[in-house]
């Protein structure tokens, strides 16, 4: 027997394995069944190029617990190792500045066990003794025993093993007891074996009989040897597509599409990327896409390998060429992994471009649920963009759906200001704005839905980079100055009954937190509503802005602005107006006369002023300009609250503003119900 210490420079590794990749401890079991397949996928090679000339027979590698003996086992009929072999590969792990490099990437447990092939040693996490009974492929070989209790000690003696292949033994430490749960198990073999090349068996198939579960003769393989991105999509149908996708997220629909990605030059790569069907923003997940190595499991948190966008993508990558076992900051920036990312972008927009071209009609029966995933690539990565932007849609409240180009057409004509801007009229709600996009279709306007999460932010985007362009929201003004044309205008309502009209409005608005309201009165037409409220495009957008972007909060302090639009050609507001000047009248005639006395003494004193410099005005001018205009506000305050006193018991105004902001969506509470009230009164 031949007792020696492992070559390692540390005084000893195994405390420091344990410690420092605690929270990792199950990659284990995925470092001794890979290398159990390794063993056996080395000896196909050899049984291929002859080297080897025996049976290979049943090469699958098993997996077993006993709970009894506290023991785990993986066996495997691969090559196995002679004496010399388990001395090499196994006794020297030399190595410098452990301690130093432990420290550094503990929190890194691939890093860790990459860097040094401590795969092997990985069992010292869970196990305290291993065993490896193994006995090589070579005819003259004798089979061994290598044993090590955790301790820079191990023996190494002869023993006996009639077949070649390997059994690596846990003697599975106390505070590890759960990992010989059938369960535990099972569960991180499915995860980190389920795609091996080579059957992997954990116990044997079970069947009911009886009442009560039996186990069968069959072996309980946990794995598929050949997962699709393994094949040639030639080889496929749509269907395995489905079903591999079924297997993998048992709980989803269906995928909208699927990429089949293949590459062999400048780096190795392939996989199947899905776009996932998703009913609401909550479904929107990232660590779906699952990365793999030669097959082997490796993460499921893909940031920094592909392209932040498609990690909301589902399916499998698998490369030999990522860099696994370094830090994710170095891997960021690493050239391969640059590269790789580029393709995938590339790929996925060539695939989605070939949709669009091919079947239109899919594509836009998807797009409602593409959009997410285009929007976010178009937002976030320009050579994405580029692309995208030849097949993204715009979709109207028709839902007719448009390329960009195509609507650009489309609104040419109708939807071009003045100024030679074209103006993309857009609603964010269909139901609630109802009434403002009608009001630009009669006017022969095309409205877009843009009623997407990022909306917000791509309608920014595409303002800078349209040229001439801007999206303003159908209920962001009234329909003739959406788009300004230097249309024929109506009669406006002299200034001074213009001023009656909003102030007999304005004292009734509610008073609503953060909320204000401007009033004005213009000529709208007799067929236009009588009152419209609107939102100016510009405040409301840097609100939307500042919800979704942090450091914009000034925006989202600022209160909400509307505009409340009387319609002075309607017959209501007209009434209201000549209702009021007569009902007023007695009162008013007083004020309006002080009014135009001291307005006309004002104009004089302005008028003498003119021209003067302020030290040639006498005094008394001066403090006559003053008096004057303080009397000028207060005969304006007087006629204020001679009309506000008026309003206040003025149906048709409450009834009117009531309305106005019910088909807003913003009569709420107590007014609500004094709206009620008022209605039922007036029936
Ligand atoms: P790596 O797999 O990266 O080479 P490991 O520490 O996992 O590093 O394994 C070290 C070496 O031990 C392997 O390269 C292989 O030569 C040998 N080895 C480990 N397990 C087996 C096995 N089941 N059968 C044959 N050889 C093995
Ligand atoms: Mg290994």
């Amino acid at each position: 027997m031949q007792k020696g210490n492992i070559g390692v420079t540390t005084e000893n590794i195994f405390p420091i394995i344990k410690k420092f990749l605690y929270s990792d401890h199950e990659i284990f079991l995925r470092e001794l069944v890979s290398n159990a397949v390794d063993a056996t996928q080395k000896l196909k090679t050899l049984a291929a190029t002859g080297e080897f000339k025996g049976e290979l027979g049943d090469l699958t590698v098993r997996v077993k617990a006993d709970k009894d003996k506290g023991t785990i086992t993986i066996s495997d009929r691969g090559l196995g190792m002679t004496a010399e072999e388990i001395d090499k590969y196994i006794n020297q792990i030399a190595f410098s500045g452990a301690n130093d490099f432990l420290e550094k990437y503990k929190d890194d447990a691939n890093a860790i066990i990459g860097h040094f092939g401590l795969g092997f040693y990985s069992a010292f996490m869970v196990a305290k003794k291993v065993e490896i009974i193994t006995r090589s492929y070579k005819d003259d070989a004798k089979a061994m025993k290598w044993s090590c209790d955790g301790s820079p000690e191990f023996t190494l003696e002869e023993t006996e093993r009639n077949d070649r292949g390997t059994d690596i033994i846990l003697y599975v430490d106390d505070d590890c007891k759960e990992f010989l749960e059938d369960s535990r198990l099972h569960g991180l073999l499915t995860k980190y074996c389920h795609f091996l090349p080579v059957p992997v068996a954990f116990g044997k198939k079970k069947e009911w009989k009886d009442g009560k579960q039996v186990e069968t003769e069959e072996d309980n393989i946990i794995n598929d040897t050949c997962p699709i991105w393994t094949k040639k999509p030639s080889e496929l149908k749509e269907e395995d597509y489905k079903k591999f996708y079924r297997d993998l997220y048992p709980m989803s629909d269906e995928p909208l599409f699927w990429i089949h990605l293949n590459v062999d030059y400048p780096f190795n790569l392939t996989g199947v990327l899905y776009f996932p069907k998703i009913k609401s923003n909550i479904d929107l997940q990232r660590n779906k896409i699952q990365l793999y190595c030669n097959q082997v499991y490796v993460t499921d948190s893909v940031e920094g390998i592909v392209p932040d966008f498609l990690t909301l993508l589902h399916g499998v990558i698998d490369s030999p060429d990522i860099p696994l076992n370094v830090s994710r900051s170095y891997l960021q920036s690493d050239s391969n992994v640059k590269k790789i990312s580029t393709y995938i972008t590339k790929k996925v927009a060539d695939r989605l471009q070939s949709i669009f071209k091919n079947d239109r009609k899919e594509f836009e029966e998807k797009w409602d649920d593409l959009k997410i995933f285009i929007n976010y690539g178009m937002l976030t990565q320009e050579d994405f963009y580029e692309k995208a932007s030849k097949f993204a849609l715009f979709k109207d409240t028709d839902n007719k759906y448009y390329t960009f180009e195509e609507y650009q057409t489309l609104i040419k004509d109708s939807q071009t200001d003045k100024d030679g801007n074209l103006i993309y009229l857009y609603a964010n709600n269909a139901d609630e704005q109802y009434t403002y996009i009608d009001a630009a279709k009669n006017k022969g306007y095309n409205v877009l839905l843009l009623d997407g999460q990022l909306d917000v932010p791509m309608i920014n985007m595409l303002e800078q980079k349209f040229e001439k362009s801007h999206f303003t929201r159908v209920d962001s003004d009234i329909i003739d100055r959406l788009i300004v044309k230097e249309e024929q205008k109506g009669e406006e309502l002299p200034q001074d009954k213009q001023e009656v009209l909003s102030t007999l409005f304005k004292g009734q608005m509610p008073k609503v937190k953060k909320t204000e309201f401007h009033v004005e009165a213009h000529a709208l037409g007799e067929s236009a509503a009588p009152i419209v409220i609107t939102q100016a495009e510009y405040m409301r957008r840097m609100k939307d802005m500042a919800s979704i972007q942090p450091g914009m909060s000034f925006y989202g302090e600022m209160p909400d602005m509307f505009n409340l639009v009387l319609n002075t050609d309607h017959r209501l507001i007209k009434q209201v107006l000549s209702e009021a000047e007569s009902a007023c009248a007695e009162k008013l005639v007083p004020v309006e006369s002080e009014l135009a006395m001291l307005t006309l003494r004002r104009n004089e004193l302005h008028k003498a002023q003119e021209g003067k410099k302020d030290e040639e005005i006498p005094t008394t001018e001066k403090d006559e300009l003053k008096d004057v205009e303080k009397k000028i506000d207060a005969q304006k305050a007087e006629k204020e609250n001679i009309l506000n006193g008026y309003a206040a018991d003025n149906k048709v105004v409450h009834q009117l503003i009531d309305l106005a902001l019910l088909q807003n969506n913003m009569l709420k509470g107590e007014a609500l119900t004094n709206f009620v009230k008022r209605s039922v009164e007036m029936i």
